[in-house]
């Protein structure tokens, strides 16, 4: 392979293995071969793929040290943030019974900041069109569980502006807020919902089995801490690695970070409604 060839994706001369401006892999006779083939395909679906451990591994355990390799230039190891939040995403679309996100009409009509709003928008809905709350909330509910899971990705940039403010001129690019919000929605997914999700299942499952009154125990009143812990866990790591915070810099944005949550929430929530109400009514 000493003499250059063209390049087969952008037509630059190259000598070696790779293309040196675009980064195509030259393919050699064993690339074709069956076994190689397969070889890529049981990577690509399975944790054999070092890159896929290597990164849940490292937003578990040392978050922020994803987004830093990432801004860094150092991208062989780790997948790229956004696609590790699209695979997460994935999965959590894929498993049905995972509902973190989604709010139910009942909430969005009472509960939230916006509920006077809404309230009015369903109860003009029901007057023109003649249908019961109940009738309304059974085409409303599938939706708007639906919604929840493919509307994710706004939650990401709803996080996006609160961490611009809390760590203002941390980083010098508008493109790591962005980046490190990804990582971040990430760890939320796999943790604090898929993990977190499976293990309450299982004690709920186990206790239920044991005795039926102790089922009542593990209520949203008794996850509510276990996700403080993880938000605390998550947004002091990205302060300490990416964004070079000291400890008590850390903290303290990390609390002020609750509130971003709670109004990046706020704004997901208000989105869910409106695109499922435009939707179904
Ligand atoms: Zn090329």
């Amino acid at each position: 392979m000493s003499e250059a060839i063209p390049c087969k994706s952008c037509g630059h001369p190259v000598s070696g293995l790779y293309c040196t401006a675009c980064g195509e892999k030259v393919l050699t006779p064993e690339d074709h071969t069956l076994k190689h083939y397969l070889g890529a395909l049981l990577n690509a679906f399975t944790f054999a793929d070092s890159k896929l451990w290597n990164t849940l591994k490292a937003v578990v355990l040392r978050p922020g040290e994803l987004s830093a390799a990432y801004m860094d230039g150092r991208r062989v190891k780790y997948m790229r943030p956004v696609a590790f939040f699209f695979l997460a995403n994935f999965v959590y679309f894929a498993a049905p019974l995972f509902e973190t996100f989604n709010t139910s009409l009942h909430s969005q009509m009472h509960y939230l900041g916006h509920s006077r709003w809404v309230r009015a928008k369903v109860e003009e809905h029901l007057s023109t069109t003649g249908q019961t709350l109940a009738e309304f909330t059974a085409l409303y509910e599938p939706a708007s569980g639906n919604n929840a899971k493919l509307l994710l990705v706004a939650m990401v940039f709803a996080l996006f502006i609160p961490m611009l403010i809390i760590f203002f001129r941390k980083r010098q690019y508008t493109s790591a807020y962005v980046t490190v919000a990804f990582e971040m929605m990430a760890f939320h997914l796999w943790v604090t919902t898929i993990a977190l999700g499976l293990l309450f299942g299982l004690m709920i499952f186990s206790l239920r089995a044991l005795d039926g009154s102790f089922a009542q125990i593990i209520s949203d009143e008794h996850t509510k801490w276990p996700v403080l812990a993880l938000h605390f866990w998550v947004t002091i790591g990205i302060g300490r690695r990416f964004f070079g915070c000291t400890w008590p810099g850390a903290v303290w944005r990390a609390a002020a970070m609750l509130f971003g949550l709670q109004l990046a929430l706020s704004a997901y929530r208000l989105l869910l409604f409106a695109v499922t109400f435009w939707q179904v009514g």
